[in-house]
């Protein structure tokens, strides 16, 4: 068996690569710097196995991004029989300057120019037979998205494996000094000006006319603002009958168990704790949020394919810098909208020690999936007229505040306790390409929406046996959960919350999507609702005396209070320290409940 190694800049296709060539599916990004793990995968060609690594994205391998050391230590141990260096068709000078690297320091490498289809459009012809000669390696030219010139790399692979000596080259070895990377540059600069032709286009390419509006001063954040408009119109149009439907199915299962449950004569504790603890909170989660996140995650995965997401950032990077953060913190925070432990762990694109730690600490000032279900609800029912455009609205207001408040935390720590100059960084903008709707779709179910849901039903089994046992015990004549809420409802009505709503924050610390079950089962005092969920919650609330006062309130706590504890975990992972993990927590939350308090004062006052 054969050990490839595959190398190359970020965004030049090398998963789209690894991909075709070993089937397996893994995520391919579109923006720069994704790929951190290393991804391993096998294929067969004519009768024998080779084993497949995928490197993480490099420009070089002088610089010390993480991504950089990782893909570098990997080349010189050289274990790898044959890397496959790959390249940008439309950039070549660039990649090259990788390859060479490379070459200098594994004799074993061929050199596979991808996106050729793309070069092609835009006018750009590279002559391979001219870049063999020149870098005396073997050259592959292909487009991984169609496959076109698979087999001829394959065909090239078996014969490096073979034993196939390259030309001759020069293959002293290199010293990782700017002095050693410059000769690099020149040298690509060259070999390029040799072998690529490129023919200006008279007309704009597409990806110009589209930077046109969607980087534009102005356009750019209208765009920017109605698309999150219609993400968030499709999610809540789009999410409320499935809901419905799958509690119902969830109801009738329940009926059957608990059937089943009497049938075999289980004691009245052991199947309350069971059915209505364990399977009615893991039931309630599952119909709550799968909905809108296979609604959310695949529109999302979208506009990440399509090339889209890295303009939202660039058009934020400004906001960012004057935040004293680093531009690419936007980046991660686009991946905290799904899932704040994503992009805490996303985090480790930025180089800056000091920059990724304040992007850890406040990635989770913008709300992850598991909240958007309940904003929904609590703007659905304290604002709504009944537009769902509307609702979305909102939605978009909610997600705008919780960007300012980040940018807000962000300049705090940077002129507190993480003090320092922002570091410049260049921020690469992939062509626009056609998303591959198919890929989308299992990518962002299988991956993200499979995965989270999986976590969320993880952590609710058991915390919904918890709160049954709460709601169940009692002292005197009141529940343990009753009791609980009483004790917090001094310190709550400060923040313009009642203990309940607090209780339910506490105890739904495993998973956001928690917080709204919890609340309602403390309030109905351990009775489980079943059918219209949202319909039986609404009456709920307002029989409890729920006002719109207490929904803006409750919303401002939604976005800024503790991390859930996967994100707490994630961040101690990431960080090592209990100290910023602390710190983690303690940020929002501060935030949280300053605003509400200011909040609830000024609701006292115009009352
Ligand atoms: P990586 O960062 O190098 O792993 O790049 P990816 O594999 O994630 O590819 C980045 C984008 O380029 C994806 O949208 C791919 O669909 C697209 N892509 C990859 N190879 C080709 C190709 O040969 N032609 C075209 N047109 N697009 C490609």
């Amino acid at each position: 068996m054969c050990l490839i190694a595959l190398a190359g800049n970020p965004n030049v296709g090398k998963s789209t690569l690894f991909n075709a060539l070993t089937g397996l599916d893994q995520h391919t990004g579109n923006w720069c710097g994704k790929t951190v793990e290393l991804a391993q995968g096998r294929y067969q060609y004519k009768g024998r196995e080779y084993r497949t690594v995928d490197l993480p994205g490099a420009y070089s391998l002088v610089s010390r991004s993480p991504e950089e050391k990782v893909a570098e230590e990997f080349l010189r141990e050289g274990g790898a029989d044959c890397t496959v260096v790959v390249c940008d068709a439309t950039c070549l000078e660039r990649s090259l300057i990788l390859a060479l690297q490379v070459l200098a320091l594994q004799p074993r490498t061929i050199v596979c120019v991808n996106l050729m289809d793309e070069a092609r459009r835009a006018g750009v012809t590279v002559d391979v037979r001219a870049l063999e000669r020149l870098l005396g390696a073997p050259v592959a030219a292909t487009s991984a998205d169609s496959g076109e010139g698979l087999e001829t790399l394959m065909e090239k692979v078996r014969g490096v494996c073979d034993g196939f000596q390259p030309s001759a080259r020069n293959t002293e070895p290199w010293e990782t000094s700017d002095e050693a990377a410059r000769r690099f540059v020149l040298r690509a600069q060259e070999i390029a000006g040799q072998c690529v032709v490129s023919e200006k286009p008279s007309a704009p390419t597409k990806t110009e006319r589209l930077d046109a509006v969607f980087l534009h001063r102005v356009w750019g954040y209208a765009v920017l603002l109605l698309l999150l408009l219609g993400v968030f119109w499709l999610t809540i149009e789009g999410a409320n009958y499935p809901s419905m439907g799958l509690q119902w199915c969830f109801d009738r299962l329940g009926e059957l168990l608990h059937r089943g449950a009497e049938a075999i004569a289980l004691p009245a504790a052991v199947s309350g704790a069971l059915l209505d603890g364990v399977y009615a909170t893991a039931a309630r989660v599952v119909a709550v949020m799968l909905p809108p996140m296979a609604i959310f995650f695949p529109l999302f995965t979208l506009l990440e394919d399509f090339g889209y997401l890295p303009r939202a950032a660039f058009l934020l990077d400004e906001r960012f810098r004057r935040a004293g953060a680093c531009g690419k913190q936007s980046l991660t925070l686009c991946m905290g909208l799904g899932c704040n432990a994503a992009g805490v762990t996303g985090c480790r694109i930025i180089d800056s020690p000091r920059e990724r730690l304040i992007a850890v600490l406040t990635n989770a000032f913008v709300p992850c999936n598991g909240r958007f279900p309940a904003l929904i609800f609590l703007l659905c029912l304290s604002f709504s007229v009944g537009s769902s455009l509307l609702d979305a609205a909102l939605l978009t207001l909610c997600l705008l505040l919780s960007v300012a408040m980040t940018l807000a935390a962000s300049k705090l720590l940077g002129k507190t306790a993480l003090k320092g100059e922002p570091s410049s960084f260049v921020m690469e903008l992939p062509p626009y390409r056609r998303p591959r709707v198919g890929q989308v779709l299992v990518r962002s179910l299988r991956d993200r929406t499979v995965f989270v849901l999986g976590r969320a039903v993880a952590v609710a089994a058991p915390a919904g046996l918890v709160i049954w046992l709460l709601a169940n015990v009692s002292v005197g004549e009141t529940t343990l959960l009753g009791w609980l809420a009483a004790f917090l409802d001094a310190p709550a009505q400060l923040i313009g919350l009642n203990g309940a709503i607090l209780l339910a924050f506490l105890l739904g610390s495993p998973a956001n999507e928690l917080v709204l079950p919890i609340l309602t089962i403390i309030l109905t005092a351990g009775t489980t609702l079943g059918g219209d969920m949202s319909a039986q919650m609404a009456g709920l609330l307002t029989a409890n005396g729920w006002t719109w006062q207490l929904s803006v309130c409750t919303i401002v706590f939604f976005l800024f209070h503790w991390p859930c504890t996967t994100t707490l975990l994630t961040i101690h992972k990431e960080t090592h320290s209990a100290k910023w993990t602390a710190l983690a927590a303690l940020l929002p939350t501060a935030f949280g409940v300053a605003l509400c308090a200011l909040l609830s004062l000024l609701f006292r006052l115009i009352s």
